[in-house]
């Protein structure tokens, strides 16, 4: 094979390369390869002096004139690239693209919505720790040594003595010992028990417990806080029912039931077929409790009430498992943007 062959089949390769380079980085990657310094068709020239005059001069020729081919290939393939970054232009009166924002978890955001109406109704957010003594957690809240939510099945005990607190009502202890009546304030936050987690429970849960403590503070002020509040939360169209009940640290305690807004209490799936949706207990702060925290139990009286924060959000989301608000799925949270 001569050197004239070597320069066309070389020429016909790199035509072939060039067509089928897909980047402006591969065609310059092609044209080192080939017109390079230490590219193939230079070293072809190099060997152009070992020719008989004659070859030397028709291989020369060719070889040069297929290195301006080759520029030229090269030349108008990456003129396609180049021509195409000149048409993309920017046009400022076009809408921007929306950074993607995180949202409020939904639970916080139904934390928000019933501090917001309690708020309202002059009461203040006070928290405690999530890590409590059994002093706080059952003791001062006149919880009898043998009351069966003392026993490990409900309670988790951690290192030390201590346990993760059951319900907020602890708070209420901490308030009352430090602050002098009149007291309105509503305790948020986080509550532990050993239960089994299924659809409808969770070893981890929400609540709100709110207590009010004053001269003259009746069971009608108490019903009609949590009426006002009912309706504010659920919806001005529903009726309330108090059923007598039973809490270590109210006396005497009740359960708060609403009429089903899902099927305006005609019976539904949801309040199984009773028209009724147990939300909340309540009672009057058993004078124990207040004596002690050191408050007079006969100047002063005071009501207390304390609901999940899931369920409530369950029924007005309708969300049919509670384990969704802890599984940060964001399909699901997405949702409630
Ligand atoms: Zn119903």
């Amino acid at each position: 094979m001569s050197l004239l062959d070597d320069v066309k089949y070389l020429l016909s390769e790199a035509q072939e390369n060039i067509e089928k380079a897909a980047s402006l980085d591969v065609l310059n990657e092609l044209q080192i390869k080939y017109l390079g310094r230490k590219g193939s068709l230079t070293a072809i020239l190099k060997k152009l002096k070992d020719l008989p005059v004659e070859e030397r001069k028709q291989t020369g020729a060719f070889a040069n004139q297929s290195r301006k081919q080759l520029e030229e290939f090269f030349k108008t393939a990456k003129e396609k690239y180049s021509t195409k970054r000149e048409k993309t232009f920017f046009d400022p009166t076009l809408p921007g693209t929306n950074p993607r924002v995180g949202v409020v978890h939904i639970i916080n955001q139904v934390i928000g919505d019933i501090c917001q109406i309690f708020y309202g109704m002059g009461f203040e957010i006070a928290e405690g720790p999530n890590v409590e003594t059994d002093y706080y957690n059952f003791e001062a809240l006149n919880f009898p040594p043998d009351h069966p939510a003392r026993d490990m099945q409900d309670t988790i005990f951690v290192e030390g003595g201590r346990l993760l607190r059951t319900h907020t009502t602890p708070v209420q202890a901490r308030v009352l010992e430090k602050q002098k009546p009149p007291i309105k304030i509503i305790t948020p936050g986080l509550c532990f028990r050993n239960e089994a987690i299924s659809t409808r429970s969770h070893v981890a849960f929400y609540q709100v417990d709110g207590f009010l403590v004053d001269e003259g503070v009746t069971m009608a002020d108490l019903k009609g806080a949590l009426v006002a509040f009912c309706k504010a939360f659920f919806g001005e169209d529903l009726k309330l029912k108090f059923r007598p009940s039973f809490f270590p640290f109210t006396e005497p305690s009740a359960e708060v039931d609403i009429s089903c807004f899902l099927c305006k209490g005609k019976g539904c799936q949801v309040c199984k077929y009773s028209g009724w949706l147990e939300i909340l207990g309540c009672g009057m702060i058993d004078p124990n409790v207040l004596e002690n925290v050191g408050i007079d139990s006969e100047k002063y009286t005071g009501y207390a009430f304390g609901m999940g924060v899931e369920r409530p959000a369950m029924l007005k989301y309708k969300i049919n498992d509670i384990r969704l608000f802890f599984n940060n799925d964001l399909r699901f949270l997405k949702q409630f943007e």
